[in-house]
């Protein structure tokens, strides 16, 4: 008992626009679609008469009355009738106490404590408490600055207007009752409409992606296969397409027996791992919600459950910093994955000292391989890992392929077996705006770490003892070596306070000039 008049109103509209959904679907259509049109059907008893019954816009509560629509119950259109002329009557009554007592002023209006009242201003009050007016004009009340008094006729009057209102709302909650019972018999009918609707919605949305974006129907199976050819990340690939570039695309096949069902996939910041893992994702979600995939052939064998594993957050109001929700969701994966699970994990153990974080993401890619059993992504920027696919027969190296380029970095965006050396932070952090400074210094620091690890120092001596990272002053910033220009020369001998607005404008055109413009 929770809806109103507007709730109606709502399932009208639905049924209408139901019926006009399925005389657009009538012809020939696939069966699963033809009894969600006929679901659609047959309405049209229900749909007259809440178009009949109903106001175009009807308020939200019963109470405030006005939702049944005029000429459908001669009983409220009766009521309304008396109740709306009462109010001219009353209009009228107004007009005739100014003209008998001479007081342009006066009001006849309304409150919930008095009801009707007529109100003059308090000079008017000796005039009005006497003879002859003080027989008609019952004294109710005297305010600050105005009077009030009521008549016979009005209170009459009141009344009347009064009954017939409550009467007209009276009549307006029983049609309400009728027509609420009206649409309760027909819910399950109606729950089957709003089914069907939905059913239809869902469809065309994937059949207008399908078509539009290019997609293909994917093969599903009860095997363990995944593989994707030509697969793309949708959003990805809309907002480069928006923005003139192209999405490239990019194959994945996990399936175990013929190959590895875990890749490692090392590779540059910025390469496209992430993409790839949430692509793939994507495509395994959307092949089991029965639409086509953004990919040119796909192979999905049932997937039971995806989870994944990426970026970082923290969730400090309930006691867990950014590594512990990293390992809380870890955790989750390794506890409940099973073979037929299909898991991306998006760089592990990055929320922590380096060698604890490295020996985290290598213990959970084990333990995925070994007994989750699972198909799985896994990005890491931890090189070391790839030397796990010689070990370990179900995992592979994967890279996501760049270009170096005079020392910068192209990104190809195509991912390749194998594994990439490097991971081109420090290139990555100057595209992104560091400081040239910290940047440069950045790039003394990593010189100097790998040169300790190449010359075979172990590792804990290299970071202890490598100098340029505890005695090495910082690099000066660099400075600008060129002198003033003669656009900053000129600039300087200004003085704005002694100059006229010509002479300002004069040496505004004279800079300009020095540009060439
Ligand atoms: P990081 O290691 O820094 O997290 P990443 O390797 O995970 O980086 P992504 O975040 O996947 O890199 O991608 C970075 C950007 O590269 C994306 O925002 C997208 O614009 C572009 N990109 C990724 N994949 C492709 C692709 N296949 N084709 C074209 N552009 C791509």
């Amino acid at each position: 008992d929770r809806g109103g008049p507007r709730d109606l109103a709502a399932i009208r509209a639905g049924l209408a626009e139901a019926a006009s959904v399925a005389r657009r679907l009538s012809g020939d259509m696939p069966a699963r679609f033809s009894a969600a049109v006929r679901a659609l059907t047959g309405h049209e008893e229900l749909a007259t008469c809440l178009e009949a019954a109903l106001v175009a816009d009807p308020p939200l509560l019963v109470r405030d009355g006005g939702f049944i629509a005029p000429g459908h119950d001669p009983g409220l259109d009766e009521a309304r009738q008396l109740r709306d002329e009462g109010r001219g009557v009353i209009a009228r009554m107004q007009a005739q106490y100014v003209a008998e007592t001479g007081i342009q002023s006066l009001k006849i209006r309304h409150n919930n404590v008095l009801g009707y009242f007529i109100e003059t201003t308090a000079t008017h009050a000796e005039r009005m408490l006497a003879a002859p007016f003080n027989e008609v004009f019952i004294h109710r009340q005297t305010t600050a600055n105005q009077l009030r008094f009521t008549t016979l006729a009005l209170s009459g009057m009141e009344t009347k207007i009064l009954n017939a209102g409550n009467l007209a709302l009276e009549i307006e909650r029983r049609l309400y009752e009728g027509l609420k019972a009206r649409v309760l018999d027909a819910a399950p009918r109606i729950s089957e409409a709003a089914r069907a609707l939905a059913e239809i919605d869902l469809t065309a949305a994937f059949a207008d992606l399908a078509r539009g974006e290019g997609w293909t129907e994917p093969r599903i199976d009860d095997s363990r296969a995944f593989e994707v050819e030509g697969g793309r990340h949708p959003v990805v690939e809309r907002a480069l397409t928006r923005a003139g570039d192209a999405f490239i695309a990019n194959d994945c096949n996990l399936t175990p027996g013929d190959t590895p069902a875990i890749w490692l996939l090392t590779g540059p910041n910025m390469a496209g791992k992430s993409t790839f893992l949430r692509q793939n994702a994507l495509i395994a979600l959307l092949a089991q919600a029965g639409s086509f995939v953004p990919a040119r052939k796909a192979h999905v064998g049932i997937v039971s459950q995806l989870f994944s594993r990426v970026g970082a957050a923290d969730d400090l109001a309930r006691g867990r910093s950014t590594f512990m929700v990293e390992m809380v969701e870890t955790a989750a994966i390794l506890n409940q994955a099973d073979d037929r699970a299909f898991v991306i994990l998006d760089e592990i153990g990055r929320g922590t000292a380096t060698y604890d974080g490295l020996s985290i993401a290598w213990a959970t890619l084990e333990h995925l391989h070994e007994v989750n059993r699972t198909r799985a992504l896994f990005a890491t920027h931890y090189h070391e890992m790839t030397a796990l696919a010689a070990k370990l027969k179900g995992v592979e190296n994967a890279t996501v392929a760049v270009k170096d380029w005079e020392g910068d970095v192209i990104f190809l965006h195509e991912v390749r077996k194998g594994a990439a050396d490097r991971s081109y932070g420090v290139q990555v952090a100057r595209l992104a705006g560091l400081p040239p400074a910290v940047v440069e210094r950045a790039r003394v620091v990593l010189e100097a770490l790998e040169k300790g690890e190449r010359e075979g120092g172990t590792r804990r001596q290299a970071l202890i003892d490598d100098l340029p990272l505890f005695s090495a002053a910082p690099a000066a910033v660099p400075k600008p070596a060129r002198g003033p220009s003669k656009l900053e020369e000129r600039l300087a001998a200004l003085h704005p306070d002694e100059m006229t607005p010509l002479q300002a404008l004069s040496a505004l055109y004279d800079l300009k000039s020095i540009l060439g413009g």
